[in-house]
């Protein structure tokens, strides 16, 4: 049976269902029976584009290593894809003699395999709650948080309602579903026009919640970054990626890449209720830059003159205001005992 099949037999079977339950059904399908990233597949990230974005990171967490005294830590990536950033932060970091043990949260046995080709004796699990307490974290995100289902509601006649989701003969579309209390409306939204919709990302808010509540417990940093806003806000931004290009998401479900915009307003203000120093969010253009993407660039290029053209290019990708600058942001989070980190 396919995603297809599966979902419409469940929508037969209920009526309507979520949005989240559409959403994470077909991403479970999605990411757990291939490599996405790249030219050959469906969308390309950050890490993939240069080496020069792991390593900064690294240097990052590097920094606040050496002002803590040189702890012993454990690095943890949710969702690593390939494994590249890992790989670039990790080198990046034992130059200066940081050597972590590294802990992967993925659930693709796709992914799994390919992050087993790019790093040595990792240890995975399959949600945060199993990563070891003995020691402070290092905890890192890349457009992990964007692929977690989402709810959305929509004001329809006056009226807040769930989004939900429908078939008939075999096509997918947004319906409205059941009516919820004006309450839960944040108040600075409920006046909004006819036809605004609010989107909440519940999955995503609880991992927040489990990653700073630890990083509290056991001292460490972390940083997320993702395309997103500062919510709370009304917008739709559910969306589908599938061969480089937007595409529907309301076909195909489980074949292509479903994902939503971030609310970081939502994700820091958690972070900062266990009692974390929060950071940002700022654009990953202006973070890249403090922390030496140009000097990095200039560098890399004076070494391989022959590879300048294409370095100063990634350095663009990664940072300007109309490619991934502006638009992908970057949340720091911080122990209160742990020094200021760079780059915010
Ligand atoms: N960080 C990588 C890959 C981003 S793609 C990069 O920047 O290249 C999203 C990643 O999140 C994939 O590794 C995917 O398998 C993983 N993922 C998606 N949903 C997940 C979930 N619910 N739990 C754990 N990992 C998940």
């Amino acid at each position: 049976m396919t995603v297809a099949q599966e979902l419409a037999a469940r929508i037969k079977a209920k009526g309507l269902i979520s949005l989240a339950d559409y959403m994470a059904t077909a991403n479970a399908h999605y990411y757990g029976t291939r490599d996405p990233l790249g030219a050959e597949g469906d969308f390309i990230t950050a890490p993939e584009i240069s080496q020069m974005f792991g390593e900064l990171i690294g240097l990052w967490f590097a920094d606040l290593w050496m002002r803590m005294g040189k702890p012993d830590v454990h690095y943890v990536e949710l969702g690593p894809g390939r494994g590249t950033l890992a790989k670039d932060a990790l080198r990046a970091m034992a130059l200066v003699g940081c050597r972590p043990s590294v802990h992967l949260v993925e659930t693709s046995l796709a992914l799994r395999l390919r992050q087993a080709e790019n790093l040595s004796d990792p240890v995975w699990h399959q949600d945060f709650g199993s990563v070891p307490k003995d020691a402070p974290l290092f905890v890192m995100a890349n457009e992990f948080f964007d692929a977690l289902p989402i709810h959305q509601l929509v004001k329809s006649e006056g009226v807040w309602r769930q989004r939900a989701v429908g078939c008939k003969k075999g096509v997918f579309a947004p319906m409205l579903g059941n009516p919820v209390p004006l309450e839960i409306i944040p108040e600075t939204l409920r006046d909004a026009e006819e036809g605004a919709v609010i989107e909440t990302g519940p999955l995503g808010v609880r991992i927040m919640q489990t990653i700073a509540t630890r990083l509290a417990e056991q001292g460490g940093a972390g940083l997320i970054i993702d395309y997103g806003y500062l919510g709370p806000a009304t917008g739709d931004s559910f969306q589908a990626v599938k061969a480089h290009a937007y595409a529907s998401p309301w076909e195909e479900p489980g074949e292509r890449d479903l994902t939503a915009h971030v609310d970081f307003g939502t994700l820091g203000a958690m972070a900062h209720t266990q009692g974390l120093k929060v950071l940002g969010p700022m654009g990953q253009g202006p973070f890249l830059a403090r922390l030496g993407l140009a000097e990095r660039a200039n560098a890399l290029a004076e070494m391989r003159p022959d590879k300048a053209e294409a370095l100063f290019s990634e350095r663009d990708r990664l940072a300007s205001v109309d490619a991934m600058g502006r638009l992908f942001k970057v949340l720091g989070l911080v122990h209160t005992d742990w020094p200021e980190p760079d780059g915010f």
